[in-house]
């Protein structure tokens, strides 16, 4: 039997909802749910505005063109991330400006922030990566002190908090995914929230054409269709009845696999808390030891082969060839996050993983790293 690296957990309401969807003909981005699912993911996590987008990817591109971010302005990102981050801010013709990772938590290194802060920066795009927050409250000091906006992906901290304010409350705008591997899900789908009146407006028009209220058709400025249906809106609604609970079971399975993996002197497991939160592991990772002579890739094969579905850590934005393709990044080193996107990988933490496989898991994790 092979164990998947993601399930999700649909047992809730979201037959009934989507039933309902089906039986009163509203499916597309115009039905009921979808004002329904911006208002309360908005109020869950402490904002006024919240617009549903197709997923997490383009509420980024929405959030950096909302921002009115133009040709040659920087944005401050971390070197380690999706790619979503560095393309959103591209494709608006702006800068990628990279910073490294801290080892321990695997978030943006906040203290190499400030040297890089020119008078072409605009922006500071937070990522908060795998279950812990970024340390915001000296982000949100430099961006006050620099008159910078703060960009948050919240795309896997749904839930999270970040010394007790909701992740996704934290930047100007934020945005979030619904992809079946984050902690809510809609299939495909995404988020974005801020308390600006007229960046909400903005991003309400970015995702549908920029359609005017004047005559229809005729446009003044050039947007997407981003739009989420209401089918996928509905199962929205009904995931997020469950967050708490969610947050609560991959806690579960964080300390689970903490308590058998700890003790590997080899392996790097995921904090579990930090002064400013608890993990709440969208991913469990692990990061090989110097000391174990093989790479991720190599354990993710073995694992395979041992029938645990793994996926690799993300791959540093400096080191992709696209951006190497376009000039950007030359002869950039960021060694903490070179030595994670390596040596990183998790392992299955999906919402519907069967606990008990766990102890399976983690004894063919050890036995792998036994066969050096
Ligand atoms: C998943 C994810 C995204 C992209 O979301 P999609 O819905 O898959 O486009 C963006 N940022 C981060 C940090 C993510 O984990």
């Amino acid at each position: 039997m092979f164990i998947p690296v993601n399930e999700p957990c649909l047992e809730g309401n979201e037959i009934k909802y989507l039933t309902e969807c089906i039986q009163t003909g509203w499916i597309s981005s115009e039905g009921p749910y979808v004002t329904q699912f911006e208002q309360l993911f908005a109020q869950r996590m402490g904002r006024k505005y919240g617009i549903a987008v197709s997923n997490g990817s383009v509420a980024l591109d929405a959030a950096v063109v909302a921002l009115g971010l133009e040709k040659g302005d920087e944005v401050i990102m971390p070197a380690f991330t999706i790619i979503s981050c560095a393309a959103a801010i591209v494709r608006a013709g702006a800068v990628p400006v990279l910073v490294d990772s801290e080892p321990d938590t695997w978030n943006m290194d906040v203290s190499q922030i400030e040297a890089k802060i020119t008078p072409r920066t605009r922006a500071i795009m937070v990522v908060h990566i795998y279950g812990l927050p970024v340390d915001m409250d000296p982000v949100l000091e430099l961006a006050h002190k620099y008159g910078l906006k703060v960009i948050e992906d919240a795309a896997e901290m749904h839930g999270q908090t970040y010394k007790g304010r909701p992740c996704g409350s934290l930047g100007d705008i934020s945005t979030f995914s619904f992809y079946p591997n984050k902690h809510i899900t809609t299939g495909e789908g995404g988020m974005i929230l801020t308390d600006d009146e007229q960046l909400a407006e903005r991003c309400r028009s970015l995702r549908n054409l920029c359609f005017q209220p004047g005559r229809r058709f005729v446009h003044e400025e050039l947007g997407w269709n981003f739009r989420l249906t209401n089918l996928q809106a509905a199962m929205g609604v009904a995931q997020l009845e469950r967050l708490d609970e969610f947050v609560a079971r991959k806690r579960e399975i964080g300390s689970r696999y903490t308590a058998l993996l700890s003790g590997q002197k080899s392996l790097q497991i995921p904090m579990e808390s930090t002064p400013y939160s608890r993990n709440i592991y969208w991913v469990f990772g692990l990061v090989l030891g110097p000391e174990v002579p093989f790479d991720a890739m190599e354990a993710m094969k073995r694992l395979g082969e041992a029938g645990v579905g793994t996926r690799p850590f993300f791959w540093c934005m400096h080191e992709q060839p696209v951006f190497q393709k376009m000039g950007l990044f030359v002869g950039e080193h960021y060694p903490v996050a070179e030595n994670m996107a390596r040596r990183g990988f998790y392992v299955p933490s999906g919402l519907g993983l069967n606990l008990d496989l766990i102890p399976e898991i983690c004894s063919k994790v050890k036995l792998i790293l036994s066969q050096s």
